[in-house]
């Protein structure tokens, strides 16, 4: 049986991969973790997914939970994934990340812990989403620059506190990579005012908000008179929670690296 830790076990995501690990079969729920002071903390683990008593308790000492636990998975907020990340290193438990709206510090942090740990880190865990990067790599890479203008529009909940999603810089990834540029040299994330003509080759972002979208994304090829439009919709978090779910099997037992969702996938 494979031990798995929730951090940020409250959460949205948290509560749905309780419910998960819970149904799963050859995992073991090994405990879960809220933020200090977090008002779950000392509730049933069972009880705040609506199950039966399971005799755990939400907690609040991440390291123990680290050292009790083969994999930890991890949708909480930046600043904890940093800190989690120096516990994975230190214990040597594989650590599945889905948390997004890491600053480049934080990410160095994770990076560096996948030196000592296997981590998987994935702005989304979907089977589609990440079929999806792979057609959005293709196509860029087929259409010309010059010709075809990307623009990527993505609309999460109105509780979504990162813009653009990270699956939106992930597509734009994607996209960059197939045109054999770094995104951070043609992104255009938010556009206000008088901004002048489009730049051939930029990357645009557009964000909405609003109601309880779960994520849709849809990235835009537009040329002068024809579009291609790629879109993906998620209707439940439950895919995100399976997906993590797949990826903390798959990470059990694994040699320290960074590794993607298309790892997990066989998609690489
Ligand atoms: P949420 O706010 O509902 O849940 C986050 C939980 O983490 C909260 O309960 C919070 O108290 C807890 N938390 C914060 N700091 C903590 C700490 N130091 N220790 C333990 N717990 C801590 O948010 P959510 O909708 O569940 O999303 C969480 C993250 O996952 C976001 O970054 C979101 O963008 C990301 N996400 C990723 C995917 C994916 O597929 N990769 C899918 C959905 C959401």
């Amino acid at each position: 049986m494979t031990k798995i830790g929730i951090v940020g076990c409250a959460g949205r995501m948290g509560r749905m991969l309780v419910a998960e690990v819970l149904d799963a079969d050859g995992l073991v729920l090994a405990g879960g973790t809220e933020r200090p002071g977090g008002e779950a903390i000392g509730r049933d683990l069972g009880g705040l997914v609506g199950r039966g008593p399971l005799d755990l308790t939400v907690g609040d000492d991440a390291k123990a939970l680290f050292a009790a636990s083969d994999v930890v998975i991890d949708f909480t907020a930046p600043a904890a994934v940093a800190q989690h990340a120096g516990l994975a290193a230190e214990s040597g438990t594989a650590y599945v990340v889905g948390t997004t709206g890491l600053a480049a510090d934080q990410e160095d942090v994770l990076r560096r812990a996948a030196t000592r740990t296997a981590v998987v880190w994935a702005p989304n865990m979907s089977v589609g989403v990440n079929l999806l990067f792979s057609l959005v790599e293709q196509v860029a890479g087929r259409l010309d620059a010059d010709a075809f203008d990307i623009e990527i529009l993505e609309m999460h909940h109105r509780n979504k506190v990162d813009a653009p999603s990270g699956t939106a810089l992930g597509l734009g990834q994607a996209a960059a990579r197939g045109r054999g540029v770094a995104l951070e040299d043609v992104w255009q994330k938010t556009r206000d005012g008088i901004t002048g003509a489009r730049k051939s080759g930029d990357i645009g972002f557009a964000t909405l908000r609003g109601g309880d979208v779960v994520g849709d994304h849809t990235v835009v090829f537009a040329g002068l008179g024809e579009r291609i439009e790629i879109t993906h919709k998620a209707a439940s978090r439950q895919i995100f929670a399976q997906g993590a779910i797949r990826a903390a099997r798959w990470v059990a037992g694994r040699e320290p690296g960074l590794y993607s969702m298309k790892d997990v996938l066989g998609l690489a």
